[in-house]
């Protein structure tokens, strides 16, 4: 199948199965799918098994890891030579200040396992861009993806000079932060996603929602579509090793 479209960060178990299959038949599109916990990887990776264009991560969110132990933090790592991807894993000092300690001991596991196997990273950085960016270079990570970027616009040029990649989620309608983003990146590091399924300021965000996110960056960045559409794709291609 050509590959159209890809969403580089779903929380897929909370769709069936068959929903899935037609986002991605009706699409033409892959999808990579993100864990929350050890549950969630769990139906993740039997996710993967039986579907196609579908590529798996598995992690602890940041949001969970004030109710995670660290025994489950390591089950989730015994699942890694099942996957190339860890995620979603991260820090949070916009939404879950009071658990960081943690989040930063849990997150220095996984850049230390991602090192160590060559894995990707799905991260999550709100608030804590910087701090993230520098915890990968630390760690020698040489693939990663900055999920929905609202980031400083001044770390786009490391970012790019990394190789690392920024996922544009469909909320770039409407959320002023992420259209600057859209205006300063260069198309080399955009990568499209959904991050779905979740209700966010009046738009249900979804894997249907990937093809009018192209068409978005289309018209702020004043580029055709199909050479966004082409060059996301090309993005995908050099991040995920099995496409
Ligand atoms: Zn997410």
């Amino acid at each position: 199948m050509e590959i159209l479209y890809i969403d580089a960060h779903c929380h897929a178990d909370d769709f069936e199965l068959n929903v899935l299959e037609n986002f991605i038949s009706r699409h033409k599109m892959v999808i990579i799918g993100v864990g929350m916990d050890y549950a969630s990887s769990l139906k993740i990776i039997h996710y993967a098994e039986q579907l196609r264009n579908f590529i798996p991560c598995i992690g602890i969110h940041p949001w969970k890891v004030g109710e995670v132990s660290e025994q489950e933090l390591e089950r989730v790592l015994s699942l890694a030579d099942k996957v190339d991807c860890l995620g979603e894993v991260g820090l949070d000092t916009k939404f879950v200040p009071e658990t960081i300690d943690r989040q930063r001991k849990f997150f220095e596991r996984f850049l230390k396992a991602a090192s160590e196997y060559d894995m990707l990273l799905n991260v999550h950085s709100a608030g804590t861009w910087e701090e993230v960016f520098n915890l990968l270079r630390k760690f020698e990570i040489r693939r990663a993806i900055f999920h929905w970027y609202t980031g400083p616009l001044g770390l786009l040029k490391h970012i790019e000079n990394e190789g690392y990649f920024i996922t544009i989620n469909p909320s770039v309608r409407f959320q002023k932060k992420h259209r600057r983003v859209v205006e300063e990146a260069p198309l080399s590091i955009l990568l499209t996603e959904s991050d779905g399924p979740y209700q966010y300021r009046g738009i249900f965000l979804n894997p249907d929602l990937i093809p009018d996110t192209v068409r978005e960056i289309a018209q702020i960045k004043n580029i055709n579509e199909k050479t966004i559409r082409e060059a996301i794709i090309h993005n995908s291609m050099k991040l995920f090793t099995s496409l």
